[in-house]
């Protein structure tokens, strides 16, 4: 089966071959959260229909990640008050950390495994496209999940799915 002790040995080894570029989840794709929104009825009623429990909060530009909302940090919020998002980002100040696509994932799960970058990155890529000079640009986020996926060659399905 999918946790037989072979499969596993063969899924580590695999992690050694793989990027994070190959199983994140690009951000085009990502349920995610402007840094401007209000936390009214409608706002948390979508943020709990996603079924993701960690949304990326922007500024301006979907590729300009600020901060992260954890679904436990609304426990408190009324959605009568029409909280702005930023008030609540303001006081938790989640913090975001950054990993290159060419991570393999080998090294992204110890990453994980150590706990100093919780359970989920966003993925940087340097663009030297065009003519100026180089920059880092984001493309994908990528979570402890995604990674385990690999370790044991099979598809999470997540509860209430
Ligand atoms: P948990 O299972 O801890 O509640 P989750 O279901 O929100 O978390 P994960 O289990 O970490 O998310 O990841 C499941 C899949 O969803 C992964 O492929 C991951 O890349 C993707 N993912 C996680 N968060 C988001 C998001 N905000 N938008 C889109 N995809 C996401």
């Amino acid at each position: 089966g999918p946790l037989g002790s072979v499969n596993i040995i063969s899924g580590a080894l695999e992690l050694r071959k793989k990027t994070v570029a190959d199983v994140m989840t690009h951000i085009n794709d990502a349920f995610m959260l402007s840094l401007d929104a209000l936390l009214d009825f409608e706002t948390v009623s979508e943020i709990m229909n996603s079924g993701y429990s960690r949304i990326p909060v922007y500024d301006g530009d979907r590729k300009n990640i600020v901060t992260l909302l954890y679904i436990k940090d609304l426990a408190f919020v009324d959605t009568d008050d029409n909280t702005p998002l930023k008030t609540l980002c303001e006081f938790y100040q989640n913090p975001v950390h950054f990993v290159f696509e060419d991570y393999t994932l080998d090294i992204m799960f110890n990453q994980f495994k150590e706990g100093t970058i919780g359970h989920i990155a966003f993925v940087h890529r340097v663009n030297n496209e065009g003519d100026g000079d180089p920059f880092y640009e984001t493309v994908g986020l990528v979570t402890l999940e995604d990674v385990i996926e690999e370790l044991i060659q099979a598809e999470i399905v997540d509860e209430l799915e």
